[in-house]
């Protein structure tokens, strides 16, 4: 049986002075994805210290923008009234994501910790370098439909579960840490790793760090924003592509534009290719295609999953489509 001993903090900073003490430790959260590790024997920490109780507020900044403390509940931020109205790109990602029983446990600091849903990272029987570093991957010349078009490496070719991460990329989110070297702050896309040759290091995060919180700029800047997710089934499965993606328009040209993708590479993908293609542009599927198209050309298919890239490129046309309320 698994031994561990389990503490509950009081703030962020008795957290990450009982994290630092014991070797090991492992903040629990909600606990819907390190819970479930724990009992496939993936995750073995010798301590939790629970965080679940800090930081539960969503505070409206006085430039419109969100401060969304790390332990606030999936369903309490999709049910916000100002991300419902100001950042509907967030509310239908985070919607899309597991059943309503797990979004009523997750939060949003673990959303950004859970862990890949590649199906050998969680047999014990295959090789992983992300379970057991320097062992292999068996994925690569496995069954490898759900994987990494883009970004992956010979050491591992997993994605990213979440869909709220893609929406938080896609709307410059801020990440709000604090350890023992004291607090920092960093944009998201700079918070999740590529695989390279450390696939078991997912997150630039040190030692006993704790995220705090998630800060969002001020929505006015995106009037316009969806999230699409294509998937197997229409509940409680991951995304083969998703689509998170902003626009600014004016006389129907474009004069800036966010996007990002889920489910195509190790970490949430923000499409910087595409959203250059795209800014200056006319608000047309020609343009839409080319964005598509620049964003995609990197894209390295593995045996069984060539077809999320002509995937990944649809999505991305009828989501800006939607967007600008032209027929694809
Ligand atoms: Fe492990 Fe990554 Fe390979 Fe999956 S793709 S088996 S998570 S190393």
């Amino acid at each position: 049986m698994l031994q561990f001993d389990y503490q509950r903090a009081s703030d962020a900073a008795s957290a990450i002075r009982l994290a630092g003490d014991a070797k090991g430790a492992r903040y629990l959260g909600g606990g819907t994805n390190l819970v479930d590790l724990m009992r496939e024997n993936i995750e073995r920490p010798r301590a939790l210290v629970d965080v679940s109780n800090l930081s539960s507020g969503i505070e409206i900044q006085p430039d419109g923008g969100l401060m969304i403390g790390a332990a606030v509940k999936n369903t309490a931020l999709a049910e916000h009234r100002a991300v419902r109205e100001n950042y509907p790109m967030l509310a239908r990602a985070i919607l899309a994501g597991a059943s309503a029983q797990i979004r009523n446990m997750a939060t949003v600091g673990g959303n950004l910790l859970q862990r890949t849903r590649c199906l050998y990272f969680y047999d014990e029987a295959a090789a992983c370098n992300k379970r057991a570093p320097g062992s292999g991957c068996d994925a690569v010349k496995g069954f490898n439909r759900m994987h990494a078009i883009l970004g992956a490496s010979s050491a591992c070719v997993a994605t990213h579960p979440s869909d709220m991460c893609v929406a938080l990329v896609a709307l410059d989110a801020i990440v709000h840490l604090e350890g023992p070297d004291g607090t920092r702050s960093l944009p998201l896309t700079e918070f999740h790793r590529l695989p390279g040759d450390r696939p078991d290091i997912e997150t630039v995060l040190k030692p006993a760090e704790l995220i705090t919180a998630i800060e969002l700029p001020a929505a006015s800047q995106w009037p316009k924003s969806a999230y699409r997710k294509v998937r197997d089934r229409a509940s409680y499965a991951f995304a083969l592509v998703s689509v998170g993606a902003a626009l600014k328009m004016e006389f129907g040209g474009i004069v800036d534009a966010r996007l990002a993708l889920g489910g195509v590479a190790h970490k949430p993908w923000r499409a910087v290719r595409a959203e250059r293609a795209l800014r200056g542009q006319p608000a047309t599927v020609a343009t839409f295609e080319a964005a598509a198209e620049a964003e995609l050309a990197a894209a390295t298919p593995l045996k069984d999953n060539a077809f999320k890239i002509e995937l990944a490129k649809r999505t991305i046309v009828a989501t800006l489509s939607e967007l600008a309320e032209i027929s694809a």
